[in-house]
């Protein structure tokens, strides 16, 4: 699979059809990339992109921002994936990050909305994807695209109360998945919360 420059618009659309409901536009606009997998790594190090795959990374902090995107990606779905962080960036800070500087919570939930998209295997973030999962058990997938595409983190602190949200955010972020799922385990799911 070869792709070529432009093929974020064709996802964009593809986004818009899934999740009309809940993101009208993709107002974080940014520059794609389309390069080799040493495009992909020679950028994530001069970047310092601690967040970067061989398949591809935003720079987040480039003005616009900037998309690096492995053109001869064996993985589908890497153009759905890095799109869909650009959804989902205004909520950012809200997500955290862990001590490798990663958000582990951030990567979960858009590997989450990627694989709903993409119909092939995605191994990508497995232990990421299987947290947001749980979260998703709890909101019931409506809430928690309403927090992701339209930036409302009030649909989840509603949901789980802040201090159970901090500490289930802290876990994913460090990677300790095991408490993780213990801090959710117990809750029951939440007002609203439909598949
Ligand atoms: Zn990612």
């Amino acid at each position: 699979m070869s792709l070529a420059p432009g093929s974020e618009n064709d996802v964009d659309k593809r986004i818009a059809k899934f999740f009309g409901a809940y993101s009208p536009s993709r107002d974080m606009k940014a520059v794609y990339h389309y390069v080799d997998e040493d495009g992909v790594r020679d950028a994530a190090g001069k970047l310092g992109n601690a967040g970067a795959t061989p398949s591809g990374f935003v720079d987040y902090k480039s003005n616009p921002m900037a998309v690096y995107i492995n053109r001869n990606t064996k993985l589908e779905g890497t153009v759905e994936h890095e799109t869909l962080h650009l959804y989902g960036i205004k909520l950012l800070g809200f997500y955290g990050a862990g001590k490798d500087k990663v958000s582990h919570l951030f990567e979960g939930l858009t590997e989450y909305f990627t694989r709903k998209i993409v119909s092939g295997p995605r191994t990508s973030y497995a232990a990421e994807f299987s947290a947001a999962k749980q979260l998703a058990a709890l909101t019931g997938d409506a809430n928690l695209q309403t927090m992701f595409f339209q930036a409302k983190a009030s649909v989840v602190l509603d949901c789980l109360t802040q201090p159970v949200y901090n500490k289930w955010r802290d876990f994913v972020n460090d990677r300790n998945w095991g408490d993780a799922e213990k801090c959710l385990k117990a809750r029951k799911p939440c007002a609203g919360s439909k598949p």
